[in-house]
């Protein structure tokens, strides 16, 4: 799909590789709203405030974007967050709590978020050669498939959201809606920025090459590949220079 001219929804947009994204869809020509808790979004973005693990708040934030835009094309489904626990300790069972918190946020939120936009993708009219409604994009992780000790509620979501992209693809090829992911690796970002420096240098250790942080801007032209190429379909691509994280860090078994 052509991003020029159409509408397109980024959650956690205001920060990160969602600001990547944004930046990278503004400047291929499509209009950006930004879907976010807090925060500002980029320039020449708009923002609706929305918590996306909050249905009432997703419908009414999409139901915005149709009233200002009357359809959506694309959607980067990125908003999401961090965590550690172990399942249980010595002490006792682990926090679920915590648990709870992540996969609402990361796999319900998600989730919720791309059934109230595909609903209205169904509606649009067919675009290019290959007659697409819309384009979604889910934001996995490399722990999709290979979580860490301690990664377990961040390992769940993921890897669930990784597994949900050929479903949701198949559950939307009828319309001619595309479902892809992207697999980060270790970016540099606000959501990782206060890591211990010799905990990041361990993580980059795992790269093959290049052994660096991957940036926000380069996670927006993977997303940008994808919405151009309407043959990658029900696809999570990684992006973390060869990474395959062992079972834990010298950090987590200290
Ligand atoms: P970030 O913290 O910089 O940005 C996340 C954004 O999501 C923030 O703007 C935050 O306000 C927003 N957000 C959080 N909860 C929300 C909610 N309930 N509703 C709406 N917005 C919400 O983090 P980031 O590193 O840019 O992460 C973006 C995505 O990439 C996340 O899904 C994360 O799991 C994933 N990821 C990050 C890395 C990394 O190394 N940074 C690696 C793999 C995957």
């Amino acid at each position: 799909m052509e991003p020029a001219g159409k509408i397109a929804i980024v959650s956690g947009g205001n920060s990160g590789l969602g600001e990547g994204g944004v930046k990278c869809l503004l400047a291929a020509g499509a209009t950006v709203i930004s879907f976010d808790l807090s925060g500002d979004a980029p320039e020449g973005a708009e923002f609706i405030r929305c918590d996306v693990s909050d249905e009432a708040s997703v419908r009414a934030a999409v139901a915005e974007v149709i009233a200002r835009h009357g359809r959506i094309d694309i959607l980067l489904n990125n908003a999401g967050i961090g965590g550690l626990g172990p399942v249980a300790t010595p002490e006792g069972p682990g926090d679920m709590a915590n648990f709870r918190a992540i996969i609402g946020v990361n796999l319900l939120g998600a989730t919720q978020l791309v059934g109230h936009v595909a609903h209205r993708m169904m509606a649009n009219q067919p675009s290019g050669p290959d007659g697409e409604r819309g384009v979604i994009v889910n934001t996995c992780s490399i722990a999709s498939f290979e979580g860490q000790q301690g990664m377990g509620a961040y390992t769940a979501s993921k890897s669930a959201l990784a597994a949900l992209t050929l479903v949701w693809a198949r559950d939307l090829s009828h319309y001619a809606i595309r479902v892809n992911g992207v697999a980060p690796g270790f970016m540099d970002t606000p959501m990782v920025a206060m890591l211990p420096p010799d905990l990041v240098t361990e993580l980059l250790a795992d790269n093959e090459f290049p052994k660096r942080a991957g940036r926000a801007e380069e996670y927006g032209q993977v997303v940008e590949f994808i919405i151009r190429t309407p043959l990658i379909n029900g696809e999570i691509i990684r992006l973390d220079a060869g990474a395959r994280p062992p079972a834990r860090t010298k950090w987590a078994s200290a």
